[in-house]
């Protein structure tokens, strides 16, 4: 097993959080004159929850998981950029992820001044373990996954993911964004046995929240903490802490089945075009689609209105669009235009 304590980049290790006076309130005051707020209510006068408690209470409520292994990000791209600063050295770690893959990785990385080593899916888009495992040297410190994965659509056996972490001697980020979508169940309640994971989810697919910017990292309660010491302390705003409350009262189950239903029947209604060579299997919100001339495809949707993302260019993805599947009516209006389609 690893030593936590070993990854971490010792001036975070070191490191005295910033803290307010609120937390160290015992009582219950009632006039507040600590943080020079202006003291006129209007909604939004006071800072917000910095430990976002409320909101921790009920994700963990609605995800079956200790409040202790959740923290709450500007999103999941905040996630990504803190799991790096908390593991790696500037100019001098580096990570490993797969290819093709979700680009913030990348981006983060560069940001960060970290190397990353780009390890290539099988053409069938599964996991090379070996060449993953191969890639890494002892400046390894964290291994991207994502599964479901974006932009292929097919998630990884949970199976190989942790015989992954258990052979890799660093952090095994998994991003579960798409996992809603997915048959495979989340590894979010293997992060106790499992300390070298960080399951990352977010509500902005599945959960419709993408404007309020709220992402997941479900960790063991150290890297939690570590996590949590680094962030900004109000890095989720009052507005977003309280409509998310607001808005997890609503029920997603039937959006999410009505998604995954007309994505399946998207995947079997595609290939009957005559430009469609391969439409691949997606436990996701979205289809990736290999067609002849995707360049003009892509073009020809945006001339009816309709925006795809064009993958054409991305190693791995030749000639393929990623289509997010929409609503029924948004679905059967980009079926006619593909109908339409003359190449
Ligand atoms: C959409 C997406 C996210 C979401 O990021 P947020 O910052 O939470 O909106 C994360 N990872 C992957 C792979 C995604 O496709």
């Amino acid at each position: 097993m690893i030593e936590l304590e070993s990854l971490v980049r010792p001036n975070i290790a070191a490191l005295t959080p910033y803290s307010t006076a609120r937390d160290e309130l015992s009582g219950a005051p009632d006039i507040f004159l600590d943080a020079n707020e202006s003291p006129y209510d209007n909604g939004f006068n006071r800072y917000p929850d910095p430990h976002q408690t409320a909101l921790k209470q009920r994700l963990s409520e609605i995800k079956g998981i200790p409040a202790d292994r959740i923290f709450l990000g500007n999103g999941s791209d905040e996630a990504i950029d803190l799991v790096l600063r908390v593991f790696c050295e500037p100019g001098q770690d580096n990570i490993v992820a797969i290819s093709p893959s979700y680009g913030m990785y990348e981006v983060a990385a560069a940001t960060n001044d970290i190397a990353v080593r780009k390890v290539p899916l099988h053409p069938d888009f599964s996991l090379d373990e070996e060449a993953l495992l191969a890639a890494a040297d002892a400046h390894t410190k964290v291994l991207f996954l994502c599964s479901p994965n974006n932009p292929s659509g097919n998630a990884f056996p949970n199976a190989q993911i942790l015989d992954i972490a258990t052979r890799f001697k660093g952090i095994v980020v998994v991003d579960e964004a798409y996992i809603d979508f997915s048959r495979i169940p989340s590894l979010a309640s293997r992060v106790d046995d499992q300390p070298n994971l960080i399951v990352l989810q977010t509500l902005s697919k599945a959960w419709g929240m993408a404007g309020l910017r709220v992402g997941l990292a479900l960790a063991c309660p150290r890297i939690v903490r570590w996590m949590s010491m680094i962030k900004y302390p109000y890095n989720i705003n009052v507005l977003a802490q309280r409509t998310v409350l607001e808005q997890l009262r609503q029920p997603v189950a039937a959006r999410i089945a009505e998604i995954i239903a007309e994505r399946d029947r998207l995947a079997a209604s595609l290939p009957a075009l005559p430009f469609v060579r391969t439409v691949y299997p997606s436990e996701a919100n979205f289809l990736l689609v290999k067609v002849e001339g995707a360049d003009a495809l892509y073009a020809h949707l945006l001339r009816d209105g309709i925006i795809v993302r064009n993958h054409s260019c991305v190693p791995g993805c030749e000639g393929c669009l990623r289509i997010t599947v929409g609503t029924p009516e948004e679905n059967r209006r980009l079926e006619a235009s593909l109908k339409r389609y003359q190449p």
